[in-house]
């Protein structure tokens, strides 16, 4: 980047931005500060750790998780000797690949999450599995708890919660998701939205001059809403900081959306989501219509899960789907993914001419299955103007 003419100012601060001089002030180590001028400017604050009303956030051992630092503090942490025992607050997917992590370092992991299941963002139906696959890795998994303190007690540090638990631990991580960053975009008076992050365009301009932004600190446009939302993720990050960079250099770049595309591994299973849930797609005015379809394929396979979600006129919304790591889940929820940003139907799904071989597929791919299971199961949506499988 450097060779590309790129200046970096390492262990700066930038501070304030005075839109209307198009200066940034910006404060190096030792704590003085200058102002550097701007032609335009790109916002890229990121996100902060969300801090839960928990009392004792702040004690030796506890660990508000999201930056390298954080990670190098944990680290430090779980590699003392005396560290056998964890407890992570927060069963979103970075609490439970941080249950994954710890478990394999051979940690006693315990993981405290106040929703009635783990990872949110998924069908009920899939969630109970993945929770049984914690389980069956020896991770204790307390659903509908909610934390109210954490406590020294000795060597070790107590965590209070609703249910009564009594619960102690050599460390306690605290995973409770982010909020974005938006101290410095408030200083030039950018308005803010959804979730308190800043109201940018499609072009990633927000509403000061000159002014873009882009990443966990901004809105995301999602294209099935046909509003902002807010999906802090790296996928969304990167083409957001894209589109930005490229305006701001004078370019007419349009950034397409996120449908919340994800995937996360969670020992020997894979769990990836994408577009709406059915109760999403059912607030916003969609007629969702689901199927679940979980099939075995080779010897030895484990059926995967997929959950379809369509509109009752064959337009596919959204997805989730669990397996077993082989079952190659993320990149066939890419697939779904593709389907909806290029509009296609049920039907045209089962058009596609998807890979096959034994040990990983099957003539009709698992997606073109539950495309088949959707279209037997709503036979009058338009999914029935594609060509049906002869
Ligand atoms: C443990 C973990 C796992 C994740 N896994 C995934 C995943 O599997 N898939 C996925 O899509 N996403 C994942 N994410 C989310 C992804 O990492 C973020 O969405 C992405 O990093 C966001 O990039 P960003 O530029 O918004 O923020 P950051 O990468 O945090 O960059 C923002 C930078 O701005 C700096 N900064 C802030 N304020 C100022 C200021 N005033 N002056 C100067 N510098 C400032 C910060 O120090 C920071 O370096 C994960 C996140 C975490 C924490």
């Amino acid at each position: 980047m450097k060779a590309a003419g790129l200046r970096f100012l390492l262990d700066h601060t930038a501070a304030q931005i005075d839109a209307d001089r198009h200066a940034l002030t910006v404060r190096d180590p030792d704590g003085d500060e200058r102002a550097i001028g701007y032609d335009t400017l790109i916002v890229g604050t990121g996100a902060v750790p969300a801090r839960p009303p928990i009392d004792g956030l702040d004690t030796p051992g506890v660990h508000v998780l999201h930056s390298m630092d954080n990670v190098f503090a944990v680290h430090d942490r779980i590699t003392l000797p005396s560290t056998r025992r964890a407890i992570i607050v927060g069963a979103g997917y970075i609490g439970l690949e941080l249950a994954d992590a710890f478990s394999h370092r051979g940690l006693d992991v315990t993981v405290i999450e106040m929703l009635d299941q783990v990872l949110a963002t998924i069908d009920t139906e899939l969630a109970a599995p993945l929770q049984d696959t914690l389980t069956r890795h020896g991770v204790t998994v307390a659903t509908g708890v909610t934390v109210h303190a954490i406590e020294p007690d000795g060597t070790q540090l107590r965590v209070i919660s609703d249910d009564g638990g009594d619960r102690t631990a050599d460390v306690v991580v605290v995973a409770a998701g982010v909020r974005p960053n938006t101290t410095l975009a408030q200083t030039a008076g950018a308005a803010l939205g959804q979730r308190g992050a800043i109201v940018v365009d499609r072009h990633m301009r927000t509403d000061v001059p000159d002014i873009y932004a882009a990443d966990d600190c901004v809105e995301t446009w999602h294209p099935l809403l046909a509003r902002p939302t807010y999906l802090p993720l790296g996928t969304t990050a990167h083409k957001q900081g894209r589109a930005a960079g490229a305006n701001a250099a004078g370019s007419d770049t349009r950034y397409a959306g996120s449908l919340g595309s994800q995937a996360v591994k969670i020992f020997d299973r894979v769990v990836a989501r994408t577009g709406l849930r059915p109760h999403e797609a059912s607030t916003h005015g969609y007629k969702p219509c689901t199927v679940d379809d979980h099939k075995a394929y080779y010897p030895g396979a484990t059926p995967p899960r997929i959950h379809l979600t369509a509109d009752a006129d064959g337009l596919p919304l959204g997805a989730q789907l669990l397996a077993h790591t082989d079952a190659e889940v993320a990149k066939r929820c890419d697939v779904i993914a593709t389907a909806i940003h290029h509009r296609l139907t049920v039907a045209d799904l089962l058009d596609l001419d998807l890979t096959y071989t034994p040990p990983l597929s099957a003539p009709w791919d698992p997606v073109q299955q539950v495309a088949q299971e959707w279209q037997a199961q709503h036979p009058r949506g338009l999914a029935m103007t594609g060509s049906a499988p002869g």
